[in-house]
């Protein structure tokens, strides 16, 4: 339809009195003849705002969106009515991935959502792209020994206090994670030679050792524990790294990515919020004369002493980032996370 030149001035009035943009995009919207709205943060997140870990010829901007909204015509997000962007307002909603280094190392673009402007407003909601489950668990690593078969190992990382005189300070007692395997698949050879040939291929090239001295461990081997992480994941939770990622948008190999009990005491005598210090991390059990140490799900007193001294575990320090995020709230997003800002759950 041809615009007669003051009816198109008053069209793009209204529409800048309706959308807020600048004079120029309300002018090719119209010529364009589309009523797509988008609001600031969406245009500046589209511009390139926020954006982290995205390969700059993968991000998507307002440009590439909308060659792709062109004549569109579909059901509103959030009624299911039909909508048509070239006879009503229909705002967008953009649903990004949150940055996390190791849930989400790049802000993605996950969902493109549009609504009539009566329905819903144009938005930018972040949200976690991975969700971990809330109570501790397992993960399950796989191991192929000399003999090519794939032995299969279920790991739990637990949150002990060393006593006093087992730690490299004999007065105090020391914070420490002890990464509890056990195998999950001996494939009718028992426990003991799978855990023997974990420690000679896995742990001990680690840096792991025996003896109670510093050991240093191989580089991009790291654990970063997290507390009060605001949204739908376990708040409480550790990323035990044990591999650099190898591109910008991927997350470190892990051993362990999910929830961790984590008691005040425990907690408290960690180093202090912010800095990357080391912990004592403990590996095991190891097979001691063919045969595995029980380690039990609740240690008596003096029981973690004991498995110590017998040489149950194989220990090291790793670089440790404590990260303490507050306890800020934020609105829920369906099931699928919180909303938050781009950099995570706002620090508290
Ligand atoms: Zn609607």
């Amino acid at each position: 339809m041809p615009h007669d030149n003051r009816d198109l001035g008053r069209e793009v009035r209204d529409r800048i009195k309706r959308t807020g943009e600048k004079y120029q995009e309300a002018l090719t919207a119209i010529r364009d003849g589309c009523r797509f709205i988008f609001a600031d943060d969406v245009e500046r997140f589209l511009a390139g705002e926020g954006r982290r870990g995205v390969p700059h010829e993968e991000a998507e901007d307002k440009e590439f969106l909308l060659a792709g909204l062109r004549n569109w015509v579909s059901e509103c997000y959030t009624c299911g009515d039909p909508g048509d962007a070239s006879a009503e307002d229909i705002t967008i909603q953009l649903v990004v991935a949150s940055y996390d280094p190791d849930l989400s190392p790049a802000t993605k673009l996950l969902e493109l959502r549009r609504n009539h402007a009566r329905c819903a407003p144009s938005q930018l909601l972040w949200v976690n792209q991975k969700d971990l489950s809330s109570a501790p668990d397992h993960t399950t690593m796989c191991l192929r020994d000399q003999s090519l078969l794939e032995g299969t190992f279920a790991v739990t990382p637990r949150s002990v206090m060393l006593p006093a005189d087992l730690g490299l300070d004999p007065q105090v007692a020391e914070p420490a994670l002890l990464i509890n395997v056990e195998v999950a698949e001996d494939r009718g050879r028992g426990a003991a030679p799978w855990l023997s040939e974990l420690e000679r291929v896995f742990w001990l090239p680690a840096g792991f050792s025996e003896r109670f001295t510093e050991a240093t461990v191989k580089p991009g081997w790291s654990v970063r524990l997290v507390q009060g992480y605001q949204s739908s994941l376990a708040p409480n939770w550790v990323a035990i790294r044990v591999a650099e990622s190898s591109r910008e948008d991927e997350p470190p190999g892990h051993l362990y990515l999910g929830a961790l009990d984590i008691p005040a005491a425990w907690s408290e005598a960690l180093p202090a919020t912010g800095t990357r210090g080391r912990i004592l991390v403990l590996v095991g059990p190891r097979a001691l004369n063919r045969e595995v140490p029980l380690v039990s799900a609740e240690f008596e007193p003096g029981q973690l002493g004991e498995l110590l001294e017998d040489g149950a575990f194989l220990r090291a320090y790793l670089p440790f980032i404590h990260d303490q995020v507050g306890t800020q709230g934020a609105p829920l997003l369906g099931a699928s996370g919180y909303v938050h800002g781009p950099d995570g759950p706002k620090r508290g």
